[in-house]
C-alpha cells in the first residue's frame, strides 16, 4: 500500500463561515509585514498570523521573539522605524516568550553579538532541541527577573506551565503592554488541542494571571492585531463555556450503549463516548460566537480542544474517575 500523495482539488474543500472583520488586523505591505507603534519606542510587527515586538533604545534594539514567518522582515521593520526616528537599528537583546521554533527561529539572523534572554527551561529545551536557527539563551530567569536595559524596565515572569512548560510573561509597565504568547489567539479560536497546551489547568488559568497585570495592549504572538483586555475576557468566556458544557454533558449523558455495543473493543467504546461528549458540548458554540471569534466552525481545532480539556478534567481533576469498590 502506498501513501496517497495526490493533489486536492479546490472544489472539494469544505467551506467555513467568513472571518469577522474584527479578527483581522491592518493590511501588510508589499514585503508581507506591518509594523506599528504601540507606545513610545515600543513597536510590534505582524504578517497577519505571527507577531513580535521590539523596543528602540540608546543601547540598541531589544527584540521580543523572532518568529520564523517574519524572518528578514523583522530587520526590515526595525530599519524602517530606526531610520524614521534616527535610532539604532542593531538588535542587541532578544527576549524569548518560550522555546518553540515558530516563534524563535529567526533568532540566528541577528548573529552572535546578541544577548538572548529567556526562562531557564527555555534554555534547557533549546539546548535539547539543538536547532542552529535558535541559539539557547545566555541569560535566564526562574520565577521572575527585572531587566533594566537602555532606560527600559522589563519584568519577566513565569507562573507555571501552560501552553508550554516555559511560557513566560514579558511585562512592559512603562508601555502599558504585556506579551504572552500562544495562550490567546486574539479574535480566533485556539488551534489543535487547546493551542497544544502541555498543561490544561495552567493554560486555562493563564488569561486570569495576565489580567492581574496592569496593561492595555497585549502582544499575543497571534494573529493580525494586538489584543485588549476585552479580547482576553472573550477568550476566557469561550473556554469557560466549553468547560461548563463538557462537565454538564459528561456528568449527565448516559454512554452505556457505547460500552455494551463495542465490547470487547474498549477503545471504540471510549472514543465513541468521549467524541460524542465533545460534539454535544461544542454544538452550540459556532452559532453563539459567530462574528466574534474566527474559525469557531473548524471542528478539527474546536473538537480536539474540547477532547483535550475533557481528558484534563478526568485526569487532572478526577472527574468521573471512580475507584473500584
Ligand atoms: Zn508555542
Ligand atoms: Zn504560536
Amino acid at each position: 500500500m502506498t501513501l496517497d500523495l495526490s493533489p486536492v482539488s479546490a472544489d472539494s474543500l469544505p467551506q467555513f463561515a467568513p472571518v469577522p472583520e474584527s479578527s483581522l488586523g491592518p493590511a501588510v505591505n508589499e514585503q508581507g509585514y506591518y509594523v506599528g507603534q504601540i507606545d513610545g519606542n515600543l513597536y510590534w510587527v505582524t504578517d497577519g498570523v505571527y507577531q513580535c515586538g521590539f523596543l528602540t533604545t540608546p543601547e540598541g534594539v531589544i527584540l521580543l521573539d523572532a518568529p520564523a514567518t517574519l524572518g528578514h522582515n523583522i530587520q526590515r521593520a526595525i530599519d524602517e522605524i530606526a531610520h524614521a526616528n534616527d535610532a539604532s537599528n542593531k538588535v542587541r537583546y532578544l527576549i524569548h516568550s518560550h522555546h518553540h521554533a515558530d516563534h524563535g527561529n529567526a533568532s540566528s539572523l541577528f548573529g552572535t553579538d546578541v544577548v538572548r534572554i529567556a526562562h531557564e527551561e527555555t534554555r534547557r529545551l533549546m539546548l535539547r532541541d539543538n536547532d542552529p536557527n535558535r541559539p539557547a539563551p545566555d541569560e535566564t530567569f526562574q520565577d521572575s527577573r527585572t531587566l533594566e536595559i537602555g532606560g527600559e524596565h522589563i519584568e519577566l515572569g513565569w507562573h507555571g506551565s501552560s501552553h508550554s512548560p516555559d511560557t513566560s510573561y514579558i511585562y512592559l509597565p512603562n508601555h502599558d503592554t504585556l506579551m504572552l504568547v500562544d495562550v490567546i489567539n486574539v479574535g480566533w479560536v485556539p488551534i489543535y488541542s487547546l493551542n497544544l497546551a502541555v498543561d490544561v489547568p495552567g493554560y486555562i488559568a493563564a488569561p486570569g494571571i495576565a489580567l492581574e497585570y496592569e496593561w492595555s495592549h497585549l502582544i499575543s504572538g497571534h494573529m493580525g492585531r494586538l489584543g485588549s483586555r476585552d479580547d482576553v475576557a472573550l477568550h476566557q468566556q469561550f473556554i469557560g463555556e466549553i468547560v461548563d458544557n463538557l462537565r454538564e454533558v459528561f456528568t449527565t449523558f448516559d454512554p452505556t450503549v457505547y460500552y455494551q455495543s463495542y465490547w470487547p473493543n474498549m477503545w471504540a467504546s471510549v472514543a465513541g463516548h468521549l467524541d460524542d461528549v465533545a460534539r454535544r458540548a461544542c454544538a452550540p458554540l459556532a452559532a453563539k460566537y459567530a462574528g466574534r471569534i474566527a474559525a469557531v466552525d473548524i471542528d478539527s481545532f474546536v473538537l480536539s480542544t474540547a477532547i483535550w480539556i475533557l481528558e484534563s478534567m478526568r485526569l487532572d481533576l478526577g472527574l468521573g474517575i471512580q475507584v473500584h469498590a
